[in-house]
């Protein structure tokens, strides 16, 4: 989740101890059932609010010192993170460093050739700068790893593509794990379950699982267990600055990953210094790790998608950019969130809950807006978990949990939607036509008009059952108009196109 800082007079004293570092250790303290005192107070300032479960608890992230000035003040809270638990956590629950993930995908692709390739979709900041002859981040050299997976996985074939990717936060490696965990539960049941093996050979399923892998270490090396940007270096000094902290106890560098995306950047719940801990980089799509992701996006298109950080048990679909910005899509992506929360247990009973990211809070840049407001992507966040890094014995059981999850989402592209095929009426060339649906694209908010895509002229509309009225259009070609489409529950609706040259 994000981070804030709402104490202006400690940052004033703080000014006069620049390196005291040790004394900053961090903790995350809980409010139970928050009133809306406590919720106003911590989501309308600059607070690092680790997660935020509407009705049931707020978490932020302080450090020792604004604890001990909260004991000071009349509140109910208590500790439920320590720097020390998230250390134990992570070296007992044994998660995945790169070098794992590394080694884990090659030797994937070398047990399913094929159905699994492993495709090299970016370098970290921290390659780039090392390849730029700085060697202070000789350790940081990362690629970014996409997996496609499917039958006939050299071939682009015609078939709707759906991603899950986790890591963009350093500080939520369970994203990571529960993103590797769903990709070996489809390469391993490829022969043994019908209804994977109907997935992989009719869909494009797409894995990042660690974006943010500079950062990843950052945590893993215990360098910061805390941390949660890329790194970029904000003060130029060719080093990712380990002592040099800031006035919220956090390293100086870095960029928020989940604040760089290009659509509506810089718009809320975003910071334009470069301290603080949601620093939305210096331009949108600035920084090489979001660029990776953006480009694999305007390359595939993806139907529907899954981002997954840690905490708060919670599903959030588009938009978040700022409050009452329900998208187009709004009623069909909200009806997948609520089957995909039903799916999904919480670690200490009751399920997930749903609702539009804004409504969370109103952040922007996010991977969630980019994805559906440039191709009209099902673009959910995932918050894992009820901590940044669960423990040993939670790992397992988040991951089978969230498995139903992720399978929901694949159940759905069999189910209530349009599509079908635009082409040339006399060549039958596939044709990049709009498909423009009464009632949802006519929304006074935007999303890029949807269109057919290039290749096969394929185009694919996720809708509740119903009755639409649809029109195709191009330049250059006649429109063509459908009053009474009609989407069934239980199956896809098939409608061939093809237009006539002006
Ligand atoms: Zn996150």
């Amino acid at each position: 989740m994000k981070s804030r800082n709402i104490w202006t007079l400690l940052i004033m004293i703080m000014a006069c101890f620049p390196t005291v570092g040790l004394a900053r250790e961090k903790m995350v303290i809980r409010f139970e059932s928050p009133d809306a005192e406590v919720t106003d107070r911590y989501l309308s300032s600059e607070a690092d609010v680790a997660a935020f479960k509407p009705g049931q608890y707020l978490d932020v992230v302080v450090t020792s010192q604004e604890y001990e000035q909260l004991l000071t003040q009349d509140r109910k809270f208590r500790v439920i993170q320590t720097e020390s638990t998230q250390k134990s956590n992570l070296k007992v629950a044994g998660y995945r460093n790169y070098a794992e993930i590394t080694a884990e995908l090659q030797a994937l692709a070398q047990k399913y050739p094929l159905l699994c390739r492993i495709i090299d979709i970016g370098d970290s900041q921290g390659k780039i700068y090392s390849d730029a002859g700085k060697y202070n981040y000789d350790a940081m050299k990362h690629d970014i790893w996409a997996v496609k997976v499917s039958n006939h996985v050299d071939t682009t074939e015609d078939e709707p593509a759906v991603y899950f990717m986790g890591g963009h936060h350093a500080r939520e490696p369970i994203g990571v794990e529960v993103t590797m965990a769903i990709l070996n539960y489809f390469l391993d049941h490829y022969e043994s379950d019908e209804t994977v093996r109907q997935y992989l050979n009719n869909t494009e399923i797409w894995f990042v699982p660690l974006v943010n892998p500079d950062g990843h270490q950052v945590v893993l090396d215990e360098i910061d267990v805390w941390w949660r940007k890329n790194i970029r270096d904000n003060n130029e000094n060719d080093r990712y600055d380990r002592r040099l902290i800031s006035h919220n106890g956090y390293g100086v560098d870095g960029v928020d990953l989940n604040r760089n995306y290009n659509f509506e950047w810089g718009v809320s719940d975003t910071s334009p210094f470069p301290r603080s801990l949601i620093y939305g980089g210096p331009a949108g799509g600035s920084e090489p790790e979001v660029q990776a992701v953006q480009s694999l996006m305007e390359y595939r298109k993806f139907i529907a998608g899954i981002s997954y950080h840690s905490y708060g048990e919670l599903v959030l679909y588009p938009y978040g950019y700022a409050t009452d910005a329900y998208a187009p899509d709004s009623n069909a992506m909200s009806a997948l969130a609520a089957d995909m929360a039903k799916s999904i247990p919480g670690i200490a009973g009751g399920n997930y809950l749903f609702e539009p990211g804004w409504a969370l809070y109103p952040c922007s840049g996010t991977t969630d807006d980019f994805s559906y407001g440039n191709y009209g992507t099902f673009a959910y966040t995932i918050e894992l978990a009820t901590q940044f890094i669960p423990p040993a014995d939670q790992v397992q059981q988040i991951c089978q949990d969230n498995l139903q999850g992720a399978l929901v989402v694949m159940d759905r592209l069999n189910r209530a939607m349009l599509t079908g095929h635009v082409t040339d009426d006399t060549a039958g060339l596939p044709i990049t036509a709009e498909v423009f649906i009464k009632g949802i694209d006519d929304s006074p908010i935007y999303r890029t008009p949807y269109t057919s895509e290039p290749l096969f002229g394929r185009y694919y509309r996720l809708l509740l059952p119903g009755t639409y009225q649809v029109t195709f259009s191009k330049t250059g070609y006649v429109s063509v108009s459908y009053d009474t489409i009609v989407i069934n529950p239980d199956n896809p609706t098939l409608l061939d196109i093809k237009l006539q040259q002006i």
